[in-house]
């Protein structure tokens, strides 16, 4: 029941939500990194809240989430397909991170994101300050500043028993998908109230709660929500999943100039590591037309 994504309403108050849980994946993306906890912490955030996120994908095509910063953290991208795929990387400003303050991770940046859903839908992109407060206070004032659907987002990282767990929770207001609503609609007040209720059942919930293996995604909804009834739908798998290729990268490297190709070159051959999954693939040189001789 790990790895996936859970979709449920709240029958009482017609509130939408899902809860994401990460084991299994998280920790094989994590530990092919080999990043200090620190870092590894905050990669494992960003590849939850990606997964969350892009679970909103309609069509076929990939979500984006992406921080960039001035921090020793340079650069963090997760990216989820609608098949399922996750995958997630950071860059660490070298300099800073050999003076290891990684207390300060995370520094003057932005979070962005890109949902892309092919040639005949439009590309959607959502761009917010990074807070102090991190990943999720970010994403939150992105909701609260731009969105007209109203989120609430819980969510825990940590390592657990050695490995790397993440899940989150998230709950908006969609009244137009259904819920309970009166002839006459229901009243601004009971949305508000409802809504509040809803927040504060959410914070209720303890980080081991949310990251616990005992107990079963829909087990921890019933728990949180029961009183309101919780209808929970068909939950959907999320697996490690890269989409670099020998042709992708060789495109790359038909752009180069030839003195990057002779710069990259090795012994003879040049070797290009992906960076978010770590597989090696090896070129020769003279197919970019050097001649090593
Ligand atoms: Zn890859």
């Amino acid at each position: 029941m790990t790895d996936t994504i859970l979709p449920f309403m709240i029958e009482a108050s017609g509130l939408r939500g899902r809860l994401v849980r990460l084991d299994t994946v998280l920790d094989k993306i994590l530990e092919a990194h080999g990043y200090l906890a620190p870092v590894a912490h905050l990669t494992g955030e960003l590849a939850t809240m990606a997964v969350m996120l892009g679970s909103m994908l309609k069509y076929d095509g990939v979500f984006t989430l992406q921080i960039q910063s001035e921090g020793v953290v340079k650069m963090l991208v997760g990216d989820f397909t609608s098949s399922g795929d996750l995958r997630a990387c950071a860059t660490l400003n070298n300099d800073q991170a050999a003076t290891a303050e990684l207390g300060r991770l995370l520094d003057k940046g932005y979070m962005a994101f890109t949902v892309d859903q092919g040639e005949n839908t439009e590309r959607y992109q959502g761009i917010v300050e990074l807070r102090p407060g991190g990943l999720l206070e970010s994403m939150q004032a992105y909701f609260t500043q731009s969105e007209q659907i109203r989120t609430g987002i819980r969510m825990a990282v940590a390592q657990v028993e050695g490995r790397w767990r993440g899940a989150a929770i998230m709950l908006q207001d969609m009244p137009e998908e259904g819920g309970v609503i009166a002839p006459e609609g229901p009243s601004i007040s009971t949305e508000d109230d409802n809504w509040r209720r809803a927040m504060i059942l959410l914070q209720t919930c303890a980080d081991d709660e949310l990251l616990s293996l005992s107990c079963s995604g829909e087990e921890l909804l019933f728990r949180l929500f029961h009183e309101d009834g919780v209808r929970v739908f068909e939950s959907r798998p999320v697996q490690k999943g890269c989409r670099c290729t020998m042709e992708k990268i060789n495109g790359i490297l038909s752009t180069m100039s030839p003195e990057d190709i002779d710069h990259m070159t090795d012994n003879g051959q040049i070797t290009v590591t992906c960076e978010f999954c770590n597989h090696d693939f090896s070129f020769d040189p003279e197919a970019f037309g050097r001649n090593m001789n």
